[in-house]
């Protein structure tokens, strides 16, 4: 089945729950970027987290989030929404390194540990919220589970996993979140504490084949959650010429004739999803005329 997404209420709707199988989505956006394993683990990670977050939007809602750790890979951003629909891009994508201790990809040492996680949220209206948390981890999974706790008061379970083939296609990514919900009982804590500590790292599940459902159902177990909802999840990049052209008439206008008279034209560049788009010089004379 192809990508989607699975969220439900668990524990006597003590806690919010959802789960969501990328593999496509992120295989198609490492792709587009070209990025090398450790890279793509941690470009993945980042989309995939945006993804659980973007499902609990509402409606035109959007969220972005950046980590900043101030490792080789640079800058990590992500948008999602309340549709399913994800991109991303990275600092440098080509960044590889050996595994770490654990046989895992190193995407603590690619990320860093001396940064930020930022969250925006736009809420509509010209309204945003936004969040920032230090990166605690590196992994990316504990540095979204930190800033749930730290910015949003909202504890929470964070998993992410990515696995990369030896052609740097991805072999399986997903991951899942759980959230306590305000008035929760020391029960349903103490109940997290002790599956969160016997809980098999997610990239394990995703290799095994778990789908989102079966993810929750080793999660919290089968009888203790119920189901509000799935959709579809997939890479997709609103960018279009007139972005483009928006953003190039903000330029000052001896910019523009520079690109008139040297280029001929301008190329422009979407960061993320790497598509290029030639703009004629008779477009950006309209800009200027303007
Ligand atoms: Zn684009």
């Amino acid at each position: 089945m192809s990508d989607h997404l699975v969220r439900g209420l668990g524990l006597d709707d003590e806690i919010r729950i959802l789960a969501v199988d990328t593999t496509e989505t992120i295989n198609e956006a490492v792709s587009r970027h070209g990025a090398y394993p450790t890279a793509a683990a941690a470009l993945g990670r980042t989309m995939t987290a945006a993804v659980l977050m973007g499902a609990m939007l509402k409606n035109e809602e959007k969220v972005t989030a950046t980590i900043e750790g101030g490792g080789p890979i640079g800058a990590i951003v992500a948008d999602s929404n309340a549709n399913g629909t994800v991109r991303g891009y990275l600092g440098n994508p080509h960044v590889h390194f050996d595994l770490n201790d654990s046989g895992k990809l190193d995407v603590k040492r690619a990320v860093g540990t001396e940064g930020y996680l930022r969250v925006v949220k736009d809420i509509g209206l010209k309204e945003h919220f936004t969040g920032s948390t230090e990166i605690v981890s590196g992994e990316i999974g504990e540095d979204f589970s930190y800033y749930f706790y730290a910015s949003e008061q909202v504890p929470s379970i964070v998993g992410l996993g990515v696995l990369v083939n030896p052609d740097n296609t991805i072999k399986a990514a997903g991951g899942f979140i759980i959230q306590v919900l305000p008035g929760a009982s020391e029960e349903t804590f103490d109940f997290l504490d002790a599956r969160a500590k016997e809980m098999e790292p997610v990239s394990k599940q995703i290799d095994k084949g778990l789908s989102p459902r079966e993810i929750i159902n080793e999660a919290i177990g089968e009888k203790n959650w119920r189901e509000l909802g799935e959709m579809p999840v997939s890479f997709e990049c609103n960018c279009s010429k007139e972005r483009f052209l928006n953003a190039i008439s903000a330029l000052d206008p001896s910019e523009i004739m520079s690109m008139i008279k040297e280029d001929g034209g301008a190329e422009a560049d979407c960061h993320f999803c790497r598509n290029k788009v030639w703009i004629e010089k008779e477009e950006l004379q309209e800009l200027i005329t303007h």
